[in-house]
């Protein structure tokens, strides 16, 4: 009988393009993520990549949340062929559509830039996809709330929260074949102004952690008074203060 896989599809030597396949014998195949690569032009130059696998043999998707590296390639799946559930929380699926929507927007926008002033090095830039693919994939989304525990065919889902941002989960799959399976996404700290903290896992059989942060300690009391003192220090030498948010771009 074939065995299990579980495939790293990104995430892998680089932050973005969170895709993780898991192939279930019987059972169908499940793609935890569905992240874009972001970043220099090598890296984007990996989400025009052909699919390693027929992506309409993929039975669902889990998101775990809506920052464009987990979620941004979902309308390059749909326009590919997957017809599939996409399982992510109530509150990713809404801020999914605001983000998946500006994406489609600034791929347009970059591909005009390109063509307008000869920068692509093909004869007409294309976008990745357009807005009608990420309508598409929008209709896709089967909201859930955390800890709303779903069937699928190869086992039982359930999203905890993540404490990253507004929605986030950590993926519980605990298979037919016995095993459980987590999917931490992104994790957020136990403190937080507004979101709750990150659900205890007590057990597993095989994690998938995020790592981009592991080797940093964050001193959650000093954030604030950190922040302070530098805008204070800077505006005492009559410098200017540039606070760049978290709005990456495709
Ligand atoms: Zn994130």
């Amino acid at each position: 009988m074939r065995s299990s896989s579980l495939t790293f599809l990104g995430g892998v030597g680089t932050v973005t393009g969170s895709k993780f396949l898991l192939d279930l014998p019987n059972s169908g195949r499940l793609l935890l993520d569905c992240g874009l690569f972001q970043g220099q032009r090598d890296l984007r130059r990996r989400n025009w990549a052909t699919f390693p696998i027929t992506p309409s043999s993929i039975s669902a998707v889990t998101l775990s949340h809506a920052h464009l590296d987990h979620c941004g390639y979902l309308p390059a799946l749909v326009r590919q062929g997957f017809d599939g559930p996409v399982y992510a929380t109530s509150r990713t699926a809404e801020l999914a559509s605001i983000v998946l929507r500006d994406s489609a927007k600034l791929m347009a926008d970059e591909a005009d830039s390109a063509n307008t002033f000869g920068w692509s090095v093909h004869d007409r830039a294309l976008p990745l996809y357009d807005e009608a693919d990420v309508e598409r994939a929008l209709e896709r989304l089967v909201p859930l709330e955390h800890e709303e525990a779903v069937r699928l065919p190869g086992g039982r889902l359930r999203l905890h929260r993540a404490g990253h941002i507004l929605g986030s989960s950590w993926v519980e799959l605990v298979l037919n074949e016995g095993k459980t399976l987590v999917h931490s996404g992104d994790l957020g700290r136990p403190v937080h102004p507004l979101l709750q903290p990150p659900t205890p896992l007590s057990n597993t059989d095989v994690l998938l952690i995020e790592s981009t942060y592991g080797s940093r300690h964050h001193d959650d009391s000093m954030t604030m008074e950190d922040m302070a003192q530098a805008i204070t220090t800077t505006a005492e030498r009559g410098g200017s203060v540039l606070i760049p948010a978290f709005a990456p771009r495709s």
